[in-house]
């Protein structure tokens, strides 16, 4: 099978394509022919060494596809599935071996493209709007890198709660982008100061929630956009991580909320990955939830994938097709 691989930390040129052995199908695992694996920010940190990974691997996190082999001890799986999961190492490949227990079954009439992209930048969006903190009718939240694929998703997911989003961006074509996705105001945050410019859209009153996948550049004027009691959702850190922080600090702001969240503790509970799916599905089925895929690449050309979505070149969700 064909496979991206990473021998060692590095930059883009450390992806290179391999020839593998098809795997070997374990009891308890699924055999997929992929038709699409995700790419998302975290890929970029693993490559590049910022989170722990072993040596070599495969890297990609996500998938979809069709299922071909199933484990002995599997039970509700059968050859012709489509599925797609949001946390399988090693989903750059034609082909990926996965725990039955980690995937989702994909519903007729989604497509896999959109089944792939509703997995890790979905289940995301997903968490953070209803479970990190429940966004309620009337709130305000602060969404940066709203023209992104979790950032559009944030969009389209608490304007339909009913909540208003202030979105920032670093384009013009970028804010066109957040509009559309349900953002009702605009900051462009390469050239206005963001906690300012939230302060006079909210009456100085701030808002309720901060998310947050930028990090070092974007943290203090996050802080600086709550409200008093506020929760600040810092969920990635694609301009960098941010420091060790005074925690202090918080009491001084308004009695702040910090939380860093992973995925993977919010997918880990009975049926919650299914739950949250399933409802992801549902809400992209009635039309209620676009995927917008931003780029497609062939598998051996993830480094450019990487390059431009380290480059902020990227909207949306981008795919590699196997
Ligand atoms: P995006 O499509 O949002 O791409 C990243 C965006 O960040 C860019 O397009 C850019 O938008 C903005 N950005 C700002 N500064 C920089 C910089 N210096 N370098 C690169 N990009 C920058 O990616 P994803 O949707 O895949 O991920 C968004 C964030 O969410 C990431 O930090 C990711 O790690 C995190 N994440 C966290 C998860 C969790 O559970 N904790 C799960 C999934 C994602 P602009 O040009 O508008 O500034």
């Amino acid at each position: 099978m064909r496979a991206i691989q990473v021998d060692q930390p590095g930059g883009p040129e450390v992806l290179s394509v391999v020839d593998l052995p098809v795997p070997v199908c374990g009891p308890q695992q699924l055999l997929v022919e992929l038709a699409y694996s995700g790419v998302n920010f975290i890929d970029i940190y693993q490559r590049q060494g910022i989170y722990p990974m072993p040596s070599p691997y495969v890297p990609g996190l996500e998938g979809s596809g069709v299922v071909t082999e199933v484990g002995s001890e599997v039970s509700g799986f059968a050859i012709g599935d489509k599925v797609a999961w949001p946390s399988s190492l090693g989903s750059y490949a034609t082909l990926h071996l996965v725990n039955a227990s980690s995937v989702v079954k994909v519903p007729t009439g989604v497509e896999l493209d959109v089944a792939c992209a509703a997995m890790l930048q979905g289940m995301t969006a997903h968490y953070l709007v209803s479970s990190l903190y429940e966004v309620k009718p009337g709130d305000v939240a602060l969404v940066h890198a709203a023209a992104g694929g979790v950032g559009q998703l944030l969009c389209q997911m608490i304007s339909s709660r009913g909540a208003t989003v202030i979105a920032t961006v670093s384009t013009g074509a970028k804010a066109e982008i957040a509009q559309q996705a349900g953002a009702a105001h605009i900051i462009r945050y390469d050239s206005e100061d963001v906690a300012t410019k939230v302060r006079e859209l909210t009456n100085g009153q701030g808002v309720e929630v901060v998310y947050d996948g930028v990090g070092l550049a974007t943290f203090d004027g996050s802080l600086a956009s709550l409200k008093r009691r506020g929760m600040f959702a810092l969920f990635g850190g694609a301009s960098g991580m941010v420091a060790p922080f005074d925690l202090q600090a918080l009491s001084r702001m308004g009695s702040l909320f910090v939380t860093r969240p992973t995925l993977a503790d919010y997918i880990a509970g009975p049926g919650e990955m299914q739950w949250r799916a399933d409802e992801i599905f549902a809400a992209h089925t009635a039309g209620k939830l676009n995927f917008a895929i931003g780029n497609t690449y062939d598998l051996a050309d993830a480094a450019t994938a990487h390059i431009d979505l380290a480059a902020r070149r990227t909207t949306g969700k981008l795919l590699l097709v196997p």
